[in-house]
């Protein structure tokens, strides 16, 4: 990396450090020609496509958001918190994964809902109902009642 400072076209590092959860290196470097010292920070680049809303608007993926949704809808579920975090890492490589340009909010919405039926009902149809935002106690009804007629083979039963 050129030195800031002179131009200089190489600086040696000084000092490396891994940040907060590991994604990320601060590094310190130095100038041989004019002994400037600076920090440069190195972060993995993970392209995940904009999200599109119902509106219309778009934002970045935001991995906070996600988090809170789903904790909200775990609450007091036994579900752990490492089963969390494996469930965003999957969702996140699904965002990622996907070929397209930009993601409806509905997508990711469902992807959630596919991962938490699996996981864990109560938190489904919580997540769900604020997800779909049900018009009325009979959509609701009809969710559940899908839920009820999934084989158990295929749900983690309680
Ligand atoms: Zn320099």
């Amino acid at each position: 990396m050129h030195c800031p400072f002179c131009g200089a076209p190489d600086t040696r590092v000084v000092d490396s450090r891994l940040l907060a959860e590991g994604d990320k290196v601060r590094r310190r470097r130095e100038c041989p020609g004019c002994s400037a010292r600076f920090t440069t920070y190195e972060v993995a680049e993970l392209l995940m496509p904009p999200v599109v809303k119902r509106d219309g608007r778009r934002e970045p993926f935001l991995e906070k958001k996600l988090r809170t949704g789903l904790v909200r809808a775990l609450e007091k579920r036994p579900v752990s918190a490492e089963q969390i975090e494996k469930l965003i890492l999957r969702i996140k490589n699904r965002v990622r994964a996907s070929s397209e340009r930009e993601l409806s909010s509905q997508q990711i919405g469902e992807w959630v809902m596919d991962e938490l039926r699996r996981l864990d009902p109560v938190a489904y149809v919580r997540f769900a109902s604020v997800y779909r935002s049900f018009e009325d106690v009979n959509a609701f009804r009809v969710e559940i009642e899908r839920l009820q007629n999934t084989p158990p083979d295929s749900m983690n039963s309680e």
